[in-house]
């Protein structure tokens, strides 16, 4: 029986949320820790086709690289599959080295990693001690790659020459197995907005909207949205809260609700079987509707992150989020604050286009929706994007540092903006947020004055 361990490669040195971004990787918070479901869903399958399997995730173990020299001891894998992603590949090639120096010389290592970017790929290649790369999208054709039977969605060295083959994407992903949450920790997971014991599911892949000029969800899960039918969705859920005990679900689809129809279904299987769970979606405003947040509210749903990125008008519909405009944002938040769903509004500042001018809009549309969580990023130059390549270009690219590819780096130089700019926006956007939140004589003295530092700063041309 072929041995398979599963590592989500430790993070302490820079925490990273691998499975995010569509598999690029995002910085992510101490505390806010999610299940590797991409190494899930392979240990799942692996084990249903009768491989013997040990998952082990770094973030939920302490001290990991002990843990993970006594199983690799005890179990003695064929194959080792660890994870790999932009921001934390250099400290993911030295976990490597050190694995391959205790392992047995006949037992392999393999990443599985989201980007097809190919210095990073090579680079893994030729310094990890790995014998390939997954960097496609492998769950249904695990087993056939680790018995050499298909090379498709790998990277390999060849005669010491770079070859990849591409993969045939899966298109009903409902034919993915209901993963075995039993193979994880599931108390060690939490999603702060949620709270403990928080599990995640994806319940579609791809996504067809034109912010493909700069996310990474279509660029790794392909411009075609794919999504589970509604019982199938409804399984899982079951699953999870009968079996696994668990009953706060993070979804973590780019469009949760991309087609409303399949959600609207959803949300009345869920509400017809009494499900009782809380769960938290990701979206977009357009994709929304009166009605349809009515049934999520009934079906369970305590909030939702929103994909909103700038509060001006003319970058929404230029780069940002065509088809959305501010007065859907104010009209569908405002709604979201009646039924009591709470928002988390995801902005991102740097765009090409992106003035003083159009950070301030995004400051006034702050203090206007008064969000319950706020997520600030700064646009990052993925490989493969169109961005990347106007980036180049244009000569945009200020640091090709790829640890600094996790959402929050300051790696662009766009005229006229520079990333003490975006710092200091930033900074008083957060601000904006956090008096948001309160409702005194303080916060409107202190409101005023923020307003003031920005108006002053704006000006200052
Ligand atoms: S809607 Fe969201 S996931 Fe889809 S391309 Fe735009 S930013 Fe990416």
């Amino acid at each position: 029986m072929i041995k398979v361990l599963l590592v989500n490669t430790p993070d302490d040195k820079k925490p990273v949320n691998r499975d995010m971004a569509g598999g690029l990787g995002f910085d992510r918070s101490k505390t806010t820790v999610l299940p590797p479901m991409d190494l899930l869903n392979y240990a799942t399958f692996l084990e249903q086709k009768g491989y013997s399997v040990v998952l082990f995730d770094s973030q939920v173990e302490s001290p990991a690289q002990e843990q993970i020299e006594r199983i690799a001891n005890q179990f003695k894998p064929n194959v080792t599959i660890l994870t790999a992603s932009l921001p934390s590949v250099d400290n993911d090639i030295s976990f490597a080295k050190w694995l391959k120096g205790i392992l047995p010389f006949s037992s392999q290592i393999i990443f599985k990693i989201g980007t097809r970017f190919r210095p990073i790929v090579e680079k893994i290649l030729r310094s990890s001690g790995c014998t390939y790369c997954i960097i496609g999208e492998c769950d249904l054709v695990i087993d056939q790659i680790l018995t050499g039977h298909t090379m498709e969605g790998t990277a390999r060295l060849l005669n010491d020459e770079y070859h990849e083959q591409q993969e045939t994407l899966l298109k009903d992903i409902s034919q993915l197995p209901i993963p075995n949450r039993k193979l994880l920790n599931n108390d060690a997971y939490r999603y702060p907005a949620l709270g403990d014991k928080t599990t995640t599911m994806q319940t579609s892949r791809g996504c067809s909207f034109s912010c493909s000029y700069y996310c990474p969800y279509p660029l790794v899960q392909g411009k075609t949205w794919r999504a589970m039918n509604a019982s199938r969705v409804v399984s899982e859920i079951e699953t999870i809260i009968r079996e696994n005990k668990i009953e706060n679900i993070l979804f973590r689809d780019a469009t949760f609700t991309l087609d409303k129809k399949r959600t609207q279904e959803i949300c009345h299987l869920i509400i017809e079987k009494s499900l009782s769970f809380s769960w938290w979606c990701e979206t977009r405003i357009d994709c929304l509707g009166i009605d349809l947040i009515d049934i999520m509210k009934k079906a369970g749903c305590v909030g939702m992150n929103i994909g909103v990125e700038t509060g001006d008008e003319a970058l929404l519909a230029e780069r940002a989020k065509q088809g959305v405009t501010l007065s859907k944002i104010i009209q569908l938040t405002q709604h979201c604050k009646k039924v009591d769903i709470k928002l988390r509004v995801l902005l991102m500042m740097g765009l090409p286009g992106e003035t003083k001018q159009t950070l301030y809009k995004t400051f006034k549309l702050v203090e206007q929706v008064r969000p319950d969580y706020i997520g600030l990023t700064t646009v990052t130059p993925y490989p493969g994007t169109p961005f990347y390549e106007d980036a180049l270009k244009n000569h945009w690219i200020k640091t090709f540092d790829i640890n600094t590819f996790g959402g929050h780096g300051y790696n662009t130089q766009i005229d006229p903006l520079t990333s003490e700019d975006l710092k200091f926006a930033m900074d008083k956007i957060h601000m904006a947020y956090r008096f948001g939140l309160e409702d005194s004589a303080t916060t409107k003295a202190g409101k005023d004055k923020l307003q003031k530092e920005f108006l002053e700063w704006v000006e200052l041309q």
